[in-house]
């Protein structure tokens, strides 16, 4: 299996992955053209589209593609067939299904929206807004406690696991991790490494579970400087740890 990032609109990711004889599957095409001009100089034509959510710069490409390529899966969470109308093939949480001889896990993620899903197999997931590099998304349906569970879902993986999302915001995610925790030398050095990345042009997609659990204050609500964070902005002491989630995600909010 082989995964190929392509950059779509001004800072989306979408994702190609492919199979050892050239099939080819692409996670949350936002725009088409950028996913036909990778696969025509590989010479390939596309077989399926997973959908991690609703979002229009996550679905935007489908129906182009579909136009070029006929015959396609359409794959995304039962929950979404309302919101996704080319949907072809639907699973709820839990659910697997096959792509090319291997398993690809449904994950429900709630909380940047009320039916996102995450998909994984051998060691990647691919999160669309749930999770990205140093944060996590806006809270446009769901509330604070179904993210930090759904976060937490993510987080529970094996640490090597990578994790593909669908944004390149982690450069201001950083620095606003920073802000909520000054003293993590995990973050500063990340910040560091990133903007060196950024400044040659180049992405910072995927990102591991480990790095997340030691830069990503989102992942880290349970320590003393980010609940220090929270209660600092919330004039007392938090009551628990969704509590905490909720303050460091309104202080995001208004970060820029
Ligand atoms: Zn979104
Ligand atoms: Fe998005």
């Amino acid at each position: 299996m082989h995964i190929i990032t392509i950059e779509c609109l001004y800072d989306n990711y979408s994702y190609l992955i492919l199979t050892e004889d050239g099939k080819a599957a692409v996670v949350d095409p936002s725009e088409a053209w950028p996913v036909i001009k990778t696969l025509s100089e590989r010479n390939l034509s596309l077989r399926a589209i997973w959908c991690t959510h609703h979002h229009h710069d996550h679905i935007g490409g489908i129906a182009d593609l579909l136009d070029e390529y006929g015959d396609v899966r359409v794959i995304g969470f039962a929950g979404a067939r309302a919101a996704i109308n080319a949907l072809s093939e639907v699973y709820e949480d839990g659910q697997q299904f096959d792509w090319d001889g291997i398993a690809v896990a449904v994950m429900h993620l709630p909380g940047h929206t009320e039916t996102g899903i995450a998909f994984s197999f051998a060691g990647h997931i691919f999160v669309g807004d749930t999770l990205f590099g140093a944060g996590c998304g806006r809270l446009f349906e769901g509330t604070p406690a179904q993210m930090d569970n759904s976060l937490q879902r993510i987080a529970a993986l094996d640490e090597q696991t990578n994790i593909y999302f669908g944004h390149e915001y982690t450069m201001v995610n950083l620095r606003f991790a920073g802000q909520v925790e000054p003293a993590n030398e995990a973050i500063s050095h990340r910040l560091h490494e990133v903007a060196g990345l950024r400044d040659k042009g180049l992405l910072t997609t995927p990102t591991t579970v480990a790095l997340e659990l030691r830069t990503n204050p989102f992942l880290r609500v349970d320590q003393p400087a980010v609940i220090a964070f929270a209660a600092h902005r919330l004039g007392r002491q938090p009551r628990d740890r969704v509590e905490v989630f909720g303050a460091i995600r309104e202080a995001r909010n208004s970060f820029s």
